[in-house]
């Protein structure tokens, strides 16, 4: 089989459940989404629309409550935009309501501490230099031949010089994971190979907390290198029995299973 180029997710998944890996990258069978999914799909999608915003319509003397309207009406015409998706979920009113007022409160916690630059900022130039050096470059796509892996940055932030990759994450988790450092480190990589040095530093944005930061060192560099090499090396077959099912408490082995009944593809596998 060619080489598949794989992402930060792949691999964690691979890691999580190598079955689960199996349904999914060879299988190509794909599970209904949950909300969580798709809650956060439209909170990432929301805040590229921000940083896309053209700011000479704003009000240079009241743009902070300006811009926190923009935002989360930007926010709301996108979960409308979802609501197909939102209703296959068969959530009640209660339940929508809940994710839908959680999603608003993480974006104004992240909009509280980006505003804080703008305003810094601010008060050495002007409002419009202020926004656009305080907003970061978003969704940047990093492909490696030599590695065989790719990744979409969420957001490369630059201050004086020093450069941050950053991704959004919308769920409760507050805290560095093995999986979270292993994306971290994939990123750094992409980042080192493209323009020859690491990145200062890579991060979570926990939205609805704050940023942690990883310090990028060689070591982070050489794990996300090996971990690149295992997954070319786990998955050269495509016979399901290498592909062990882990027990691990995430694993969706049994949701693939209801898939495969479900279809007459059952007989591929
Ligand atoms: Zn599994």
């Amino acid at each position: 089989m060619p080489q598949r180029i794989q992402s930060p997710s792949s691999i964690n998944y691979y890691n999580m459940c190598p079955r689960c890996y199996y349904y999914r990258y060879i299988g190509k069978l794909s599970l209904d989404p949950s909300i969580h999914l798709i809650r956060g799909k439209i909170v990432h999608k929301a805040l590229e629309d921000f940083f896309d915003l053209k700011t000479d319509g704003i009000d240079k003397e009241h743009y902070e409550i300006e811009l926190n309207i923009i935002l989360q009406s930007i926010f709301k015409q996108r979960w409308e935009e979802s609501k197909d998706q939102l209703d296959e979920l068969k959530l009640d009113e209660k339940q929508e309501k809940y994710f839908f007022e959680e999603s608003v409160n993480m974006l104004n916690n992240w909009f509280n501490r980006f505003i804080k630059k703008v305003i810094t900022r601010e008060e050495k130039t002007n409002f419009k230099e202020a926004f656009d050096t305080a907003k970061p470059q978003t969704e940047v796509h990093f492909i490696s031949e030599e590695h065989k892996v790719q990744g979409y940055i969420d957001a490369i932030e630059e201050v004086a010089g020093d450069v941050s990759l950053i991704d959004y994450k919308t769920s409760r988790m507050d805290h560095m994971t093995d999986e979270y450092r292993l994306q971290l480190a994939i990123y750094a990589l992409l980042y080192n190979e493209k323009y020859g040095k690491h990145p200062n530093s890579v991060g979570i944005d926990f939205l609805r907390k704050n940023k942690k930061y990883l310090k990028v060192d060689q070591e982070l560099i050489d794990h996300a290198i090996e971990q690149c090499r295992l997954i070319q090396e786990k998955t050269k077959t495509d016979n399901i029995e290498d592909y062990p099912q882990s027990g691990h408490r995430f694993c969706e082995c049994s949701k693939y299973m209801d898939v495969l009944e479900k279809t007459t593809l059952n007989k591929y596998f």
